[in-house]
């Protein structure tokens, strides 16, 4: 079947069995174009849990399809992948445990310790920073959630973004510490944990020196998953609606080159828009999901058959709930 056959027996199968199909900004276009609504990680989850179709087939990475379910039990969610974000992969249940484990071992009880999870993690991590009384944050929200959270005058203990956890320390003008490092946490206000995003780790200062001496009056845009070197170096860093809202406002004329996700560059606007590294930077799991993937997931509906629906335990719902909720009420 080719790809004109395959989308309109996708919308076919979709209109008839009333389910609504979503896809992150890093999908590939032929899956991007399907979508009844796109958007970041916290847009689709937020849109999804208010749509009034049973069924939701979520284009994305997994940690984004558990965000839905935990919002809206309710809905059955469908991933035509299970692709798992790399980043959210580097931390379960026991790594963090592990990580508050070394806290208490410096020094630092576990009253004293006040976690917030990036929404890129699974819903058993959720689960463990609500049982402890902390938030989920988002790119955007980062700094807000973390100016709330001092208020408490514990260290924050923040997973498993440690780049989004120093740059936004550094902004903050407190200082960021990497779990296991041989640093003195007690000494940080911000206790990273050690994950990254592959994707985002492959832009360097010397793509940014590259780009500024070939256009003197180019524009360096990148996400806070970048490394703080190269966060410290650009001209504007921001999440990536943040990215396309600040694009969008850009003369044509204005010279661009970005640091984020390759499908989501390649869609902002053609002319004077530059790819910050020589290597693609594609997240491979997101790249996964195919429209067959998606045809596939539909028929499984269909035929009752269900398959790759994301199941959480009511108990993890609920801890990983309140984590979300915390930083929904801010
Ligand atoms: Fe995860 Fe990075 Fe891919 Fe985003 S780009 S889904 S953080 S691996």
């Amino acid at each position: 079947m080719n790809n004109t056959e395959l989308k309109e027996r996708i919308i076919t199968l979709k209109n008839e069995l009333h389910v609504s199909i979503v896809a992150h900004f890093y999908q590939k276009d032929e899956v991007f174009d399907l979508a009844d609504f796109a958007g970041d990680s916290l847009q689709l989850a937020q849109w999804a849990a208010l749509d009034k179709n049973p069924f939701l087939v979520f284009c994305g990475v997994g940690f984004m399809g558990q965000s839905v379910k935990i919002l809206a039990p309710e809905k059955r969610v469908f991933m035509p992948k299970i692709a798992c974000c790399a980043m959210a992969r580097m931390i379960d249940a026991d790594y963090f445990d592990a990580n508050v484990q070394l806290l208490n071992e410096a020094g630092i009880p576990n009253e004293n310790i006040l976690p917030i999870t990036y929404i890129n993690s699974s819903a058993e991590v959720k689960a463990r920073v609500g049982m402890m009384g902390g938030y989920v944050c988002t790119s955007s929200n980062a700094k807000k959630i973390i100016t709330q959270a001092l208020k408490s005058n514990k260290k924050i203990m923040f997973v498993p973004d440690r780049c989004l956890g120093q740059n936004i320390a550094k902004e903050m003008g407190l200082k960021a510490c990497v779990i296991g490092d041989g640093s003195d946490p007690k000494n940080a206000d911000i206790l990273c944990y050690n994950g990254f995003c592959s994707v985002h780790q492959l832009f360097d200062v010397e793509d940014i020196t590259f780009y500024r001496e070939k256009y003197p009056t180019i524009l360096i845009v990148t996400h806070p998953e970048c490394k703080p070197e190269v966060c410290d170096q650009s001209d504007f860093v921001g999440s990536t609606s943040q990215i396309i809202e600040y694009v969008a406002k850009l003369p044509l004329t204005q010279k661009v080159a970005i640091g984020t996700e390759y499908n989501m560059i390649k869609r902002l606007r053609k002319e004077n828009t530059y790819v910050l590294s020589s290597t693609k930077p594609e997240c491979p799991t997101m790249n996964e999901t195919t429209l067959e993937d998606v045809y596939n997931t539909l028929l499984s509906i269909k035929e009752e058959r269900f398959e790759n629906e994301i199941q959480i335990s009511e108990e993890t719902r609920e801890w990983a709930f309140k984590a979300l909720n915390r930083m929904f009420e801010l």
